[in-house]
């Protein structure tokens, strides 16, 4: 089955104003492939969701960074699933490494929080990778075959998920993981979905990397058969972000 490259662009917790209606002034102007051959996602913070929704070319979509478990209620600073799906936004990012590793959020809560959000009719981005200790004591594999697994405990339906393979060593760090090596990571976790869950499910699920990806290092990775696109970071913040879609084809 052929999978629709898609890219997302998380603007973590950057912008002001000014700088919102900057990017989606180049956002807007880009020359892209159309919606037929990349899906496009950006995640402003929370705050400027309704705006970047509001203003942004049609094709494109936007997702919040993150939401909360179950449903809305007394959750001090929380923002609910019912929340997003009442403003129109179609995607949230989850297992973000930053909240795992700052938050403490752990595989088995991230996989209550997609199930949450897929059962509230979002789409879900959600975040796997490991840390660079875990890469270098040759675990890789198990952490995200473990992350990946507390999500299908809870789910039965793949067709809504993004799974962004993230290596925590390379997220904002300008250390990008070689086309050999995401590759290496995407085959494996095709595999396990296919062993874990189905082979349809393996076939049919996108897993985007995301860890330094830049205008001049995309090319080579999108190039890898199971890189179906890219969550991007930093870059995303800039005109370069073009250039990543533009790598879809
Ligand atoms: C991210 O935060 O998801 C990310 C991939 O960041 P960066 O592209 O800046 O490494």
């Amino acid at each position: 089955m052929g999978r629709k490259f898609f890219v997302g662009g998380n603007w973590k917790c950057n912008g002001t104003t000014d700088q919102v209606d900057k990017i989606v002034k180049t956002l807007n102007e880009g020359q892209v492939p159309s919606p037929d051959v990349v899906e496009v996602v950006v995640s402003p913070p929370y705050v400027f969701l309704p705006v970047v929704k509001s203003q942004l070319r049609p094709e494109f979509q936007v997702a919040a960074q993150n939401c909360w478990v179950k449903k809305g209620g007394a959750f001090t600073g929380e923002v609910s699933a019912e929340m997003l799906v009442n403003l129109g936004v179609p995607w949230v990012i989850l297992g973000h490494s930053e909240r795992r590793a700052l938050l403490g959020e752990s595989n088995e809560f991230v996989g209550d929080k997609v199930a949450y959000a897929l059962s509230q009719g979002l789409k879900v981005i959600a975040c796997v990778g490991e840390t660079l200790e875990q890469r270098e004591s040759g675990s890789t594999m198990e952490v995200v075959a473990a992350q990946t697994k507390a999500i299908a405990e809870k789910i039965n339906d793949w067709s809504n998920v993004v799974i962004a393979y993230e290596p925590v060593w390379a997220i904002g760090t300008g250390k990008v993981a070689t086309p050999d090596q995401a590759q290496e990571v995407h085959a494996s976790l095709r595999d396990w979905l296919k062993n874990n869950v189905s082979p349809e499910v393996a076939d049919s699920t996108r897993i985007i990397y995301g860890g330094s990806v830049t205008g001049a290092n995309c090319k080579e990775l999108a190039a890898k058969p199971d890189v179906d696109g890219f969550l991007v970071g930093g870059a995303s913040l800039k005109p370069e972000f073009i250039d990543i879609i533009n790598s879809a084809t």
